[in-house]
């Protein structure tokens, strides 16, 4: 079994960490318990230079970093290397049918010849090289029918479906059914990625999503945030190994998912940020959807967008859904813990010395016996980390773009 991160980015695109460069990524899927990360940002040029630079290949679609470049750091019981895999994330603003659309795409490709190809037909229609996420002005149809014509094996997968003002399904952005995105397309997407804000029992709700792979990637912007969602595969360590887990719902070799709880999300209620109003679906149908402080239209969240177009009650679980676990990353869990902020000092130093003594944070987090973590990381973070395991969590939920809050 090993985890993937598909969707991360890298130091090229707006609003990220400088570290979103390939050996702090591989260090900190090292240190996560990652086996597959993205590459993120294929479409940007310097990017894809860097990774030539610093990557060689592995198995056959997957490359490993240069002994060169790697980072010593110490994990207990970590002898794996990480591979990465090369993905990239487009954000495509059109008309369609009468409406502005905004709506991203994760494109993960076999190599990175594949990437240079696509993005000299890229190059073509926008610019790629100010932002590692590149907005184009195509049609999410024309653009798959581009990427398989490019590369028949590319794995495109729309992008955090939810989200209100960019994505497939999103309240502000989307649309209410996925064949009026795809049309005759619709046919050759496998697989959907859920977003923070939504966890699999929320998208189970929709018959029209039965037929595709819910797939979880962290969206990371800095590499401390690699895996806070995930997936977990139970196949052969290999981009086509990848490529049919993904197709092939009917086999385990996709096992499932890791989540965020959803209420974690930024976008998981309704409500206004500047204005401080958080309302559960409920409050924003009750006040006509009318904020009360500045008298705008409040912001509707994945909740209560999936509400919208659900055709089942709450609860119910398709036959043939896959397993998933919930987890808060290990550094909110010793923050709380130790009443700290997860950004402090003491936090970092606990989360080192926690990893080099137990190993890396999923083994931790999922599966490390607590006498264990209470031997060598004391008993607040054992009671946290039962605490999680077991969902006995608060968790005041996010939305208008603000991060929920957790109390373990
Ligand atoms: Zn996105
Ligand atoms: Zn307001």
């Amino acid at each position: 079994m090993f985890i993937a991160d598909f969707h991360i980015h890298s130091k090229y695109s707006r609003a990220t960490s400088k570290e979103c460069v390939p050996e702090m990524l591989e260090m900190w899927a090292r240190r996560k318990g990652i086996g597959v990360v993205g590459t993120g940002d294929f479409t940007h040029p310097g990017w894809r230079e860097e990774l030539k630079e610093k990557l060689v290949p592995s198995e056959e679609g997957l490359y490993i970093l240069k002994d060169d470049f790697r980072r010593e750091d110490k994990v207990a019981g970590a002898d794996f290397e990480p591979r990465f895999v090369v993905t990239g994330e487009i954000s495509s603003i059109y008309k369609k049918n009468g409406k502005v659309r905004k709506v991203h795409n994760l494109i993960i490709l076999p190599g990175l010849e594949q990437a240079e190809a696509l993005s000299q037909r890229l190059e073509a229609i926008g610019n790629l090289h100010s932002d590692g996420r590149p907005i184009l002005g195509l049609d999410s149809r024309d653009l798959l029918e581009m990427v398989l014509d490019t590369c028949p094996e590319a794995i495109f997968i729309p992008a955090h479906i939810w989200t209100p003002h960019f994505s497939l399904f999103g309240a502000y952005s989307g649309f209410d059914d996925i064949r009026e995105c795809f049309g005759d397309l619709t046919g050759s997407i496998y697989a959907l990625e859920t977003g923070l804000s939504s966890d699999p029992p929320m998208n189970w709700r929709l018959s029209a999503l039965d037929g595709f792979t819910l797939v979880s990637n962290s969206d990371a912007h800095s590499p401390m945030n690699l895996g806070r969602e995930a997936n977990i595969f139970d196949t052969e360590l290999s981009y086509k190994g990848i490529m049919e887990a993904l197709r092939d719902r009917g086999t385990k070799k996709f096992y499932g998912t890791i989540e965020f709880f959803p209420e974690e999300g930024k976008y998981h209620y309704d409500g206004h940020r500047k204005c401080n109003v958080c309302w559960s679906p409920s409050d924003t149908i009750a006040a006509g959807g009318i904020c009360p402080v500045c008298g705008g239209r409040i912001t509707v969240g994945v909740l209560h967008r999936v509400e919208a177009l659900a055709d089942r009650p709450e609860g119910f679980r398709p036959s043939e859904a896959k397993p998933f676990e919930s987890l808060v990353p290990l550094h909110e869990v010793i923050a709380s813990s130790i009443a700290s902020s997860a950004s402090s000092a003491k936090v970092k130093r606990k989360y080192e010395d926690t990893i080099s003594t137990l190993g890396p944070e999923f083994y931790i987090l999922r599966g490390a016996p607590l006498k264990d973590i209470e031997l060598l990381a004391g008993p607040y973070i054992t009671e946290g980390i039962r605490r999680l395991r077991c969902g006995e969590i608060e968790i005041q939920p996010g939305y208008d773009g603000e991060y929920g809050k957790i109390r373990i």
